[in-house]
């Protein structure tokens, strides 16, 4: 710390990304990107607007929430766009939580909420998932707080349905309910129909995953116009230009390659089905995933030691060393080959065939 840093940071302590190595060719599995390259209209018209970049980027992101609220059957002043969704995450803790409202979110989930809630220096309330990870959907009624639930959860996998968020909304009618849905292309209900009928629910969704965009940051919120308002009156506070002119271009072309990304989630579901079947035979257990990646825990090998000798196997996955879940590793789910070098990188590790 040099001295100079402001003293409002004092307890911050910052979100540790996943890796990207550079000292060698891994197989990556450990920041649930995408195996599968942009579509080809995503890869054109980013290229395309390259030759405009001597201009700002169209702050309010005109030509892509215009698809985006064709594409989920809303209108444009339902939508808002983010360097990532992080990006919109952070604007709503910075939107709709203060010393009164705290946030609230499970103990076991995205690691950017403690942060952005230490950023933001609003406090937050922690609540266990049970003891198999499901969420009790009951312990967030009334829950005093803006509420944040990642579904699918993260790094658990395990969804909640849309009935039981339904209910989770509709019994905290004084706060804001934020549902993280960086993962639902992968197999959960998205709970978007709802934003309709309940002006308390923002949804956050991600080109990063499903939609092969990690590197180009482009996330989104769905939400009442009056939430939406609310955060671009923080996001016009900090960098109206959050979105650059290439990533709009290429979210624009995703959208409209819609065939291209729900093919790529039907081979993900597929991998994942046959990885987790696998991984069992191997002595796993895995959870119930529906999202890209797979949350396992080997019958006798601790979770560290697996995620050491698959990193000296040349596979990254990801390793949490925190309470309740340090025995787990979380597995991207790649493309079949990769799944193969996986599996086979494990059967050496257990000792196990397959
Ligand atoms: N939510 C969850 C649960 C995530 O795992 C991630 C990815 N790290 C994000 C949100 C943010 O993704 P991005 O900023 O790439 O949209």
């Amino acid at each position: 710390m040099s001295g100079f840093f402001s003293e409002k940071f004092n307890r911050l302590t910052p979100y540790t990304p996943g890796e990207q190595p550079k000292e060698r060719t891994y197989i990556k599995l450990n920041t649930n990107e995408s195996p599968f390259p942009p579509s080809p209209k995503a890869q054109k018209y980013a290229s395309d607007a390259i030759a405009k970049t001597m201009l700002y980027s169209d702050p309010q992101c005109t030509k892509l929430r215009q698809a985006l609220a064709n594409q989920y059957g809303t209108t444009e002043d339902c939508v808002i766009c983010g360097n990532g969704s992080d990006d919109i995450l952070n604007f709503a803790f910075s939107a709709f939580c203060d010393t009164k409202t705290p946030a609230v979110f499970a103990d076991v989930t995205y690691g950017f909420y403690p942060v952005f809630s230490e950023y933001n220096r609003v406090p937050y309330r922690i609540i266990p998932l049970k003891e198999d990870f499901s969420i009790s959907p009951q312990e967030y009624y009334n829950a005093g707080g803006t509420v944040f639930i990642a579904n699918p959860n993260a790094p658990t996998g395990i969804a909640l349905t849309r009935d039981e968020i339904e209910e989770i909304i509709k019994n905290n009618e004084n706060n804001v309910v934020v549902i993280d849905e960086a993962y639902v292309d992968f197999g959960a209900e998205s709970c978007v129909p709802l934003i309709k009928k309940y002006k308390n629910l923002l949804i956050t969704q991600t080109f990063s995953k499903s939609r092969s965009l990690a590197g180009a940051r482009l996330g989104f919120g769905i939400a009442d116009p009056s939430l939406i308002n609310d955060l671009n009156t923080v996001r016009y506070s900090i960098n109206p230009y959050n979105v650059n002119s290439i990533t709009q271009a290429a979210g624009v072309g995703s959208l409209e390659d819609q065939k291209y990304t729900d093919e790529n989630c039907e081979k993900i579901k597929k991998t994942r089905q046959k990885t987790a079947k696998r991984l069992k035979k191997l002595g796993f257990y895995v959870t119930d995933s529906c999202a890209n990646f797979i949350f396992a825990k080997h019958e006798t090998i601790p979770g560290g030691q697996i995620y050491l000798k698959l990193r000296q196997h040349g596979i990254l996955v990801r390793h949490f060393d925190a309470p309740r879940i340090a025995d787990f590793n979380r597995i991207t789910v790649g493309d079949e080959e990769q799944m193969n070098a996986l599996i086979k990188a494990l059967a050496q590790i257990t000792g196990r065939q397959i």
